[in-house]
């Protein structure tokens, strides 16, 4: 017999296949759907070609003569087992995970299995159940406006966490800028790969080498990203981030990469959803509330200021303070405003954490706001940006979670 098309079909598990189809059903229909203006836009799906593309694939959870197909600490306690591959020793610690199933709080749904900077890395998607409610925020009486701390992310200063009544709680003022450190040696490996012939044995091994060193990059900043984010999330259960352009941010070209070094987008994710874990709030001040600008004492707008002034002097009253702790107050006074603004209910309705089940809980949600009720932002800045409600940012996420 002649094998055409995938002569290695028979080596790889079906499900393989399946989740394949999937991710391609998927891809087209968001393809269709912004095309149609559903959306936002994306292209076609494009083919993957086997040896071109990082190796991944993903295999479901299945029951195997009774049995999950995906099995963790069997054998080993540091093992994953696969259907068709077998048990897999793995480099992490697998206790918690194995107490979560075996308790019954947890299930896993999927595994994917990928090759990143040489390591092969089992991803397991697991639906668990609702954090125990002693590490969870308590929830807020009806009418508390209080509590809010703002967030401003920088350069200078990685965060600034300052209360409305300019209690500075959180401060982390060396990032480890991972990129920036890295650069040296990352150019210098760069180089070497440049200067290899093309399809060659030792193009391959220098391609490796550098992407090892990018992802020691990538592994410090996630570290300190999450480290960052446990500290605001575990003390404060109401914090106000801005709405960053980083997209138009990253159009200067002296800041670009500093910018992208910090990863500030990618914070704002991690804190979204550790916080809606313990049932906190999130919120986002609009893009154009000036919060470096104004005076969080007399709310006067000053005018914009360079980035190498570090201190902010007010024109109307002369208060002086750091620059970053003036912008995180505004934010935490915004967060107030824009708390009472939203707790109207003449104006919309009570807001309903549905994570929570329906009504189970006065405590609002992360953003939790229909997307018929966004506002459309005035087009010029304004003092305070309390007409805008936002659509939740992180109602993707709460929906995945069952
Ligand atoms: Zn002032």
């Amino acid at each position: 017999m002649v094998a055409t098309g995938l002569a290695w079909r028979g080596e790889v598990c079906a499900q393989v296949f399946e989740e394949a189809a999937q991710d391609l059903g998927r891809g087209l229909a968001a393809f269709t759907n912004g095309r149609r203006g559903g959306g936002r836009r994306v292209g076609f799906p494009r083919f993957r070609r086997r040896s071109r593309t990082a190796p991944s694939f993903r295999i479901r959870q299945k029951s195997d003569r009774g049995w999950p197909g995906i099995r963790v600490g069997e054998g080993h306690a540091r093992s994953v087992r696969l259907p068709r591959i077998g048990v897999l020793r793995v480099r992490e610690d697998t206790r918690r995970l194995r107490r979560l199933l075996r308790t019954g709080r947890g299930r896993v749904l999927s595994a994917t299995v990928s090759l990143r900077a040489g390591r092969w890395v089992v991803g397991l998607t697991v639906e668990a159940a609702d954090l125990h409610p002693a590490v969870c925020h308590r929830p807020r009486s009806e009418g508390d406006i209080g509590g809010w701390v703002g967030v401003d992310r920088g350069l200078h200063a990685f965060v600034v966490a300052v209360t409305a009544d300019g209690d500075q709680v959180v401060r982390e003022p060396d990032p480890p800028k991972p990129l920036f450190r890295a650069g040296g040696r990352l150019r210098r490996l760069q180089r070497t790969v440049s200067r290899k012939q093309r399809g060659s044995q030792h193009r391959r091994a220098a391609v490796a080498r550098l992407g090892r060193a990018h992802a020691r990059v990538r592994h410090v900043r996630q570290q300190y990203l999450h480290q960052v984010a446990n500290t605001l999330v575990k003390t404060h259960d109401r914090l106000v981030l801005e709405d960053l352009h980083i997209r138009g941010l990253l159009r200067n070209r002296r800041l670009a990469a500093a910018i992208s070094d910090a990863a500030w987008a990618q914070l704002d994710r991690i804190v979204c959803y550790k916080q809606q874990w313990r049932g906190g709030q999130v919120e986002h001040a609009w893009r154009w509330f000036p919060s470096t600008r104004t005076c969080s004492r007399c709310a006067t707008v000053g005018p914009k200021l360079p980035l190498s002034q570090r201190m902010f002097v007010c024109d109307g009253c002369g208060y002086r303070a750091d620059r970053d702790h003036n912008a995180a107050i505004n934010l935490a006074v915004w967060g107030e405003q824009h708390h009472t603004q939203i707790r109207d209910p003449e104006v919309r309705g009570p807001v309903i954490n549905a994570f929570r089940g329906a009504g189970s809980d006065p405590h609002p949600g992360v953003g939790e706001t229909d997307p018929g009720d966004g506002g459309t932002p005035p087009p010029h800045p304004q003092r305070c940006g309390v007409r805008d409600v936002r659509e939740g940012r992180c109602q993707t996420s709460q929906q995945t979670r069952l």
